[in-house]
């Protein structure tokens, strides 16, 4: 029977048969018992599936990916142990030594510094593109070895809004897949696979888990991705494995290919994976995602037109205010709103930002965000302080700009607080 996405938040990815725990159990299990040799042989040739060590695979983090699968409308996920795997592996699992892909410079900045510094070090080149790229520009910068586009639905920290269209169109006449970070929007908001997205990943450990409890990722493929249309771009998943006595990923497993290549190299081979008492804690939250991200969107929308009506606000960006220059995207790719993330800016540059932020009493000033707690942090005097006010521009993020995540708390108090600081200045 079909579900809506606030019923597969509750009952996506298990479901217990007679007589079994209600909750998805823990398996805080390294490893697995067979009762032949010849059983478990046959798990190590890929010929049988089932689980035999932790470092690949576990039924906890199974039953969790499968949620998230279900709610992305995916065919295939897995779990990893941070956002930052999910990206390097979604990456790496199509892209080797002397191959290009193309990103938004619009991403988080652990991501930024993944493609443009870590990955080039792997001979991985990665070309940097603005979100507002015409096609005919975009078209232009693809090259022969280029084997994937990258995105961030809603880029953290100056939530614009990424034209999943216009880059899924490009991505496919290239015959490359558009990969997505859906942090930010969450499935519950966006669902980019509806318009033509690839390969979606996720730091779980924003919204999904929601409560700082928990870093985690994760890595969903749509299927629809036809990897032996292209042979010739991904030999990894269209040539044998040796690894694997010469299977061929795209003929042995079809829709599932991509994951379980992921799944049998990049997780055999680094090991990056969650634990299975943090998949459980993650597939706790994930059962009030849904009334959490409508509370979010609600909430932040009170706030951002509480603080665009205030003198001491220079300006605020929030894609579900109409006099963003991103509405009319929020209204295509996250019509129910985007998310409680907002940017704004308090006028007196950095030093009144800091005297701002430093007078609030329920917003704290933290790293994290998208959490059920209000955070917030000034870029420029956290995570890219080493930075000149030129180069931060140059980054896209405005040296004043403060980014403000809505919790859950009472919308009245989160906005009296905002109030009572901006008086302060
Ligand atoms: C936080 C974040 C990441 C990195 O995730 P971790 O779980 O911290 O490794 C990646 N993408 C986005 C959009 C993020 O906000």
């Amino acid at each position: 029977m079909k579900a809506s996405k606030e019923t597969i938040c509750l009952t996506g990815g298990y479901r217990p048969g007679q007589g079994e725990p209600r909750q998805v159990p823990i398996i805080q299990s390294t490893t697995f018992k067979y009762d032949t040799s010849d059983a478990m042989g046959k798990l190590f040739d890929l010929e049988a599936a089932g689980y035999f060590y932790t470092r690949l695979q576990n039924p906890t983090n199974d039953h969790v990916a499968q949620k998230i699968c279900d709610l992305e409308g995916g065919y295939a996920a897995m779990l990893t142990s941070s956002g930052q795997a999910a990206n390097f592996y979604a990456i790496f699992n199509i892209c080797e030594c002397g191959d290009h892909f193309i990103a938004s410079s619009s991403i988080y900045g652990g991501t930024y510094n993944l493609f443009g510094v870590t990955m080039k070090k792997m001979g991985i080149e990665c070309t940097f593109v603005d979100n507002d790229i015409t096609p005919e520009e975009l078209d232009k910068v693809f090259r022969p070895n280029t084997k994937a586009v990258f995105g961030e639905t809603i880029t953290n920290p100056t939530v614009s809004i990424f034209d999943i269209d216009k880059f899924a169109k490009a991505a496919h006449e290239h015959g490359v897949p558009l990969i997505m970070d859906n942090t930010f929007a969450t499935p519950i908001n966006c669902c980019p696979f509806e318009f033509g997205c690839d390969i979606v990943t996720h730091s779980t450990t924003k919204y999904m888990d929601g409560h700082s409890v928990g870093v985690g990722g994760c890595i969903v493929d749509s299927g629809n991705f036809d990897w032996m249309a292209h042979k010739e771009k991904f030999p990894g998943l269209t040539t044998p494995d040796e690894s694997y006595h010469g299977i061929v990923y795209a003929e042995k497993f079809g829709k599932a290919a991509y994951i379980t290549k992921a799944t049998s190299q990049l997780m055999r081979d680094f090991g990056s994976i969650q634990s299975p008492m943090n998949a459980f804690y993650l597939n706790v939250s994930l059962e009030s995602l849904a009334v959490r991200m409508a509370r979010h969107c609600s909430s932040a929308l009170k706030v951002a037109k509480f603080l665009e009506s205030q003198d001491k606000v220079a300006w605020v960006r929030y894609a579900d205010l109409e006099s963003s220059p991103d509405h009319a995207l929020q209204q295509k790719y996250c019509p129910k709103g985007t998310c409680g993330v907002i940017a704004f800016a308090v006028k007196g540059g950095r030093e009144a930002a800091i005297r701002f932020m430093d007078s609030l009493h329920f917003a704290f000033i933290e790293t994290h965000v998208a959490d059920a707690k209000t955070a917030l942090l000034h870029p420029a005097s956290h995570t890219h302080r080493q930075m000149s006010d030129e180069q931060l521009r140059e980054a896209g993020v405005e040296p004043d700009l403060i980014r403000f995540s809505v919790g859950l708390e009472d919308p009245g108090d989160i906005i009296a607080d905002l109030k009572q600081a901006l008086e302060k200045l």
